[in-house]
């Protein structure tokens, strides 16, 4: 029986090269979905617990994206999608699904202005998402931009490109609060999901979706061929993320942070829950996003000028990988010594 090897993004480093980037403003992380020109390639989660106003602002604000999520009524979201018009922000994108009110939550939002939509369901290779993503193609024209997904195939890439998007979201599974591959065996280690996908020849982006930890590990998707991350947990805890922060009984403050296929996100938007595949939790409470954005930021750049590389496409050319060993995984994170290990104070 043949299989296929996959890695993910801990079993791969980047090799550092010789560089001529002496300051890390010299290099330019921008990246463009359909007419606009982003500065930054970080894209918020549609999720209830990550994006809605104020996190579209702060994302904006940075130079990324944010995705309204689709886990209200067509009422309430165009609420929301409205508050961050009237906000000032038109670069957002609002979710919506391949059934029941999708083409109205469509209609309505786009007649409102918005002019980017993510087609957002768990298995996008299907013919679901081709009747939707055919359908809101054929009505809008080329006046707006579609992300659709998610996807972890190059035939998935294709097929979704082929059917209108602008930009497929690539992983399936790989989220870090996803029970997608326990649950079903399916899925596709995230970066070779990207290695996989950026091989298209399709004028499509590709938007690197789930297990995204570090900043080295956006530098990683980028370098295998992402236009785009899209993060969740990363961003989630934060100021920006819907929810209360909430103080624990050791004192610590956190905040939730949920799969939208968790039985908890199920029963609270449509009040019944089928065989979850993602996980409720909760995750410390970080403060604004904005420092986490210009951290997240900061690694980046530094990122791509120890490949010598100023834009993503030098990065994506350039890149030279070694596969890591699990020891080599160890050394690659921070292991000091604990003082019980080591020398006694
Ligand atoms: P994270 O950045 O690793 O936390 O992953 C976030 C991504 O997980 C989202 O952008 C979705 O693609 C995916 N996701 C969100 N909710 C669920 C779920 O309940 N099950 C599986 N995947 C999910």
């Amino acid at each position: 029986m043949k299989f296929k090897e996959a890695v993910t993004y801990d079993d791969m480093l980047l090799v550092p090269q010789y560089s001529d980037i002496t300051s890390r403003s010299e290099v330019n992380i921008s990246s463009w979905l359909k007419d606009t020109e982003y500065q930054l390639p970080i894209i918020a989660s549609p999720m209830d617990t990550v994006s809605e106003v104020e996190m579209i602002v702060a994302m904006d604000k940075a130079g990324g994206l944010g995705v309204l999520h689709r886990y209200n009524t067509v009422d309430e979201q165009l609420r929301l999608a409205n508050e961050a018009l009237a906000r000032g922000v038109s670069s957002f994108a609002v979710a919506v699904g391949v059934t029941g009110d999708y083409l109205e939550r469509a209609e309505v939002l786009v007649g409102a202005g918005v002019e980017t939509l993510c087609i957002d369901v768990a298995h996008g290779h299907h013919i679901l998402m081709k009747h939707a993503l055919t359908t809101l193609r054929k009505k809008f024209g080329d006046k707006i931009a579609i992300v659709a997904g998610n996807v972890c195939t190059l035939e998935g890439v294709n097929d979704l490109a082929d059917w209108g998007a602008d930009a497929v979201r690539a992983n399936i599974g790989g989220g870090s609060i996803c029970s997608t591959r326990i649950v079903t065996g399916h899925g596709l280690p995230g970066l070779q999901t990207i290695f996989d996908c950026a091989r298209t020849d399709r004028n499509v982006k590709i938007i690197a979706d789930g297990g995204i930890k570090t900043s080295g590990d956006i530098v990683k998707a980028l370098a295998a061929g992402a236009d785009f991350v899209m993060c969740g947990s990363l961003l989630a805890g934060t100021t920006e993320s819907p929810g209360k922060v909430i103080t624990m009984a050791d004192g610590s403050r956190m905040k939730e942070y949920r799969g939208m296929a968790s039985k908890d996100a199920q029963m609270s938007w449509r009040s019944r829950s089928s065989t979850p595949e993602g996980v409720a939790s909760y995750i410390p409470y970080k403060g604004g996003v904005e420092d986490i954005l210009c951290d997240l930021e900061g690694g980046i750049r530094s990122g791509f000028s120890y490949t010598g590389a100023r834009t993503i496409g030098q990065l994506h050319h350039k890149a030279q990988w070694s596969l890591q060993t699990p020891a080599g995984t160890v050394e690659s994170g921070t292991h000091i010594l604990t003082a019980q290990d080591g020398r006694k104070k």
